[in-house]
C-alpha cells in the first residue's frame, strides 16, 4: 500500500471555547516532508489549531486527518496507534518539561506513552544518539532540566518530539521565549533536523522572518481564519492580502537596499477580540484599503496557484493592490 501523501489534512476546523471563535473555519493541507508556517499575532488563534492537530484539545467543529486516518474524535485508547505519529514543540521549555524527571526520562517518555516497554539500558541506548542529534551530550541524559540553559531544555524538547520518529512535528513558536541571542541556533537546528529526517512540519510564529529559511508553504491567520495561503517564494514575492504586505512591512529583510527602501505598514489598533468580530472582512477595522462592501460582505478566497488570498481586491489573477505602495490618502 503506498502511503497516503498527506501528513495532515485539516478541514474546516472550527474551536469555540465558549463565546471566544478561536478558530474559525481553518482548513489546511501539509504533504509530508513539507514544511508550512502558520502565521499569525499572538490572539489569532494558531496555537489552537496546533492543540486541536494533536488533540489536546477536541475542535467544535470540522475534522483533522493524520496520514489520511480522521483523528478528530478517536478515544484516548484507539488514539494510541497514531501518537508517535504526530509530536509537539512547545513555546516555554521551562513549562512543558516536568522539573522531577531526568532529561534521560524525559526524552524516552513518549517511548513508555506508545506502550513500549523497554529495559533501563536499551532505554539509555535510544536516548543517546537523539541527544547528541540535537547538539547535547549523552551525559546531559543524568541531569534535571533547571540544571540546563533555556536554549538546551528547547533542544530536550525537540529531541524528546523527534525519538518516536514522527511524520509531522508541529513546532509551537518553538524560539520565542528563549533568549534572543539563541533563538537562531534553535531554528536551524530545527530546519536541519527536517531536512536530514524530512518529517512535515506545522511551524507556529508569529514572526515571519522566521520562516524565510524554513516553511515552504505559509499560512497566514487573523482572528480565527486563513486569509492567505500559498508557497513562500510567492508570498514573499507577491504577498496578495492586505494582511501579508503589512506584516511582511514590518519584517526585517537581509538585503540593505530593500531595507531602506521600504516603509512598514502600520496596522493601528489591536487585534479586535474574537468574542466578537468584525462584520464582513475580519480586518476591515486595521485595513488601510477597506472599503464600503468589506463591512457588509464576507470576502471569498481567490485562488492565486496553489493557495488563495480572501481579499474583495485581489484579482483572479492574484494581483490587487498593495498596501506598502499605496497613496495613504
Ligand atoms: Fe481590506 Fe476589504 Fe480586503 Fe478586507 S476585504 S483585506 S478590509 S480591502
Ligand atoms: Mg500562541
Amino acid at each position: 500500500m503506498t502511503p497516503h501523501p498527506n501528513a495532515l489534512e485539516i478541514a474546516d476546523l472550527v474551536m469555540h471555547f465558549g463565546p471566544v471563535r478561536a478558530v474559525d473555519g481553518v482548513s489546511l493541507t501539509i504533504p509530508r516532508g513539507r514544511v508550512t508556517a502558520l502565521v499569525g499575532e499572538s490572539g489569532s488563534g494558531k496555537s489552537t489549531v496546533g492543540r486541536c492537530v494533536v488533540r489536546l484539545v477536541e475542535p467544535t467543529a470540522g475534522t483533522v486527518r493524520i496520514a489520511g486516518t480522521d483523528v478528530t474524535h478517536l478515544s484516548r485508547r484507539r488514539l494510541r496507534p497514531h501518537r508517535g505519529a504526530v509530536s509537539i514543540v512547545f513555546q516555554d521549555p521551562a513549562a512543558s518539561l516536568d522539573p522531577r524527571m531526568l532529561v534521560g526520562e524525559i526524552v524516552a517518555e513518549p517511548l513508555r506513552l506508545a506502550g513500549k516497554r523497554i529495559s533501563r539500558r536499551e532505554r539509555d541506548a535510544r536516548v543517546a544518539p537523539q541527544l547528541e542529534r540535537v547538539g547535547l551530550r549523552a551525559e546531559v541524559a543524568r541531569r534535571y532540566p533547571h540544571e540546563l540553559s533555556g536554549g538546551q531544555r528547547q533542544r530536550v524538547s525537540i529531541a524528546r518530539a523527534l525519538i518516536s520518529e514522527p511524520m509531522l512535528l508541529i513546532a509551537d513558536e518553538p524560539t520565542s521565549a528563549l533568549d534572543v541571542s539563541v533563538q537562531a541556533s534553535v531554528l536551524n537546528l530545527l530546519a536541519d533536523l527536517q531536512r536530514d529526517i524530512g518529517f512535515a512540519c506545522l511551524f507556529i510564529t508569529h514572526d515571519l522572518s522566521a520562516v524565510e529559511y524554513l516553511a515552504d508553504d505559509i499560512a497566514v491567520m487573523y482572528l480565527g481564519q486563513l486569509v492567505e495561503t500559498g508557497s513562500r517564494e510567492r508570498i514573499f514575492a507577491r504577498p496578495a492580502h492586505p494582511y501579508t504586505q503589512a506584516l511582511l512591512s514590518a519584517a526585517p529583510v537581509a538585503d540593505p537596499v530593500r531595507q531602506r527602501h521600504r516603509q512598514p505598514v502600520l496596522l493601528g489598533d489591536d487585534l479586535p477580540s474574537a468574542l466578537d468580530p468584525p462584520s464582513g472582512c475580519r480586518f476591515r477595522t486595521r485595513c488601510p484599503l477597506a472599503f464600503d462592501r468589506c463591512a457588509t460582505e464576507v470576502p471569498e478566497q481567490t485562488m492565486i496557484g496553489d493557495g488563495m488570498a480572501a481579499c474583495h481586491l485581489v484579482q483572479s489573477d492574484g494581483t490587487g493592490p498593495d498596501v506598502r505602495t499605496a497613496d495613504p490618502s
